[in-house]
């Protein structure tokens, strides 16, 4: 099977014939993945942000059972059902009270696609046709169709091999100051500079709070984000804020932006919205943008074919009960405090640049990138799975991890960490 999956099957920003070993999954359970062999391994990474239960969670199978006996899907153009309509309600009802509409779609990309495309339309049905860029921040990350690569870090984030075909938009420099920094207005100098000069092409601002994902694991301080909102009011431009990696309690929070408290024109999010168990994203915005939007009697034209999936929707539901009625903020709380304990510890190491906690994200940073085939290997023997990237060895735990896994994660960090220096 594995000769096959090498052959024919792609992976995720990988060459066809990959050049390290693939490893099979069998099955997975609470934090815990059963590779081919019977090895198991602790998930360090939740599947990518997204896995913020464990896996096979009765609860959640519970869900999508009993919704398999009634539909698993049905289109959604003219039609309804009770799972959307229950995670619309919860989800309106968590988030910002602005947030009176949402949009239900497959997956964060394309959540982020609907709020670029809210955007454009806002201010194209009001008859203002110059607005067609994007403000955006070195070091995004907002994922990987067109629209979203277009407002992704222009360095990183692919925009040399599209280069020819991707829309211009404008960048302003990443957030420099940490999450604890002491608020300097020098630190949104480039954004005003950038959003002074350009604010009459300026359609909308996207970020990600609190916490810049993939494009690097970087934390900063709310302060931005609240200069970031009250510079968009004043120049009346639309924000969109990327919570699809933050939200759902990750950064201590529920959604990362409630660290600065402010109110999102539009908000995306996605990946732990099912617990992990299937793809499905919302775009949630404002009644002032919709009404916008249906100026001169436009409709917002997105409708992909499995909008609103029940199945999804049911599992998304029983998800969200799960969380909001465990402990998740004094877990994630606990979490973040083992992680300053243990992890901050590979700080004593030299090849170590820096280590960063907030909520049940940790990330170390390498002086150097990581040779990822070597690592794996290494975290895998230690009994953990950890994916990192170029420089970074980070985490993400489930936030039903236990004291003794999180232990063994932070310890196989530091002891991978510190035989790397040495190899
Ligand atoms: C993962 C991610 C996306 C893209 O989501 P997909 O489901 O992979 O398309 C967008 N924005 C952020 C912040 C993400 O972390």
């Amino acid at each position: 099977m594995r000769d096959f999956d090498r052959e024919h099957i792609l992976h995720p920003y990988a060459p066809s014939i990959p050049n390290a070993d693939m490893h099979l999954v069998k099955s997975a359970s609470g934090v815990y993945l059963e590779l081919e062999n019977g090895t198991k391994v602790i998930d360090g990474m939740s599947s990518w942000w997204s896995v913020i239960h464990g896996y096979n969670v009765p609860e959640l199978n519970a869900a999508a059972v009993e919704q398999l006996g009634k539909m698993s899907h049905v289109m959604f153009g003219g039609l309804t059902h009770e799972p959307a309509i229950k995670l619309a309600q919860t989800l309106l009802g968590i988030t910002d009270k602005n947030l009176e509409h949402i949009f239900f779609s497959d997956s964060g990309s394309v959540s982020v696609e609907v709020a670029l495309k809210m955007a454009y339309q806002y201010w194209n049905s009001q008859g203002n046709k110059q607005k067609s860029k994007i403000l955006a921040f070195s070091k995004g990350y907002h994922g990987d169709t067109f629209g979203a690569m277009s407002v992704c870090d222009p360095v990183t984030g692919m925009h040399t091999a599209f280069d020819k075909v991707l829309h211009k938009n404008i960048f302003a420099e990443a957030p420099m100051c940490s999450f604890k920094a002491e608020w300097d207005e020098k630190y949104i100098q480039d954004f005003k500079t950038k959003l002074e000069q350009n604010h009459t092409q300026i359609a909308a601002v996207i970020l990600e709070p609190i916490v810049q994902g993939a494009g690097g694991m970087r934390l900063y301080s709310p302060h931005f984000l609240k200069r970031v909102r009250e510079l968009c009011t004043e120049y009346n431009i639309l924000l969109i804020l990327d919570e699809i990696a933050t939200g759902f309690g990750r950064t201590g929070k529920l959604f990362a932006y409630e660290y600065a408290e402010v109110s999102p024109d539009i908000l995306c999010v996605g990946k732990a919205l099912t617990g992990g168990y299937m793809s499905l994203a919302a775009t949630l915005v404002s009644k002032k943008v919709m009404q916008g939007v249906e100026t001169n009697g436009n409709v917002l034209m997105h409708g992909p074919t499995f909008m609103a999936n029940p199945l999804a929707c049911a599992v998304a539901n029983a998800s969200l009960e799960l969380l909001l009625q465990s402990p998740w903020k004094r877990r994630v709380e606990s979490i973040q405090t083992q992680l300053n304990t243990e992890l901050t510890k590979c700080e004593e190491l030299d090849i170590v640049k820096e280590v960063r906690v907030l909520g049940a994200i940790g990330v170390v940073e390498l002086k150097e990138d990581v040779d990822l085939a070597w690592m794996t290997a290494a975290f895998i023997k230690r009994g953990v799975w950890l994916r990192p990237f170029l420089k970074l060895v980070y985490i993400m735990p489930p936030f039903v991890i236990s004291k003794e896994e999180l232990h063994t994660l932070c310890s196989a960090i530091y002891d991978v960490v510190a035989a790397y220096e040495k190899r």
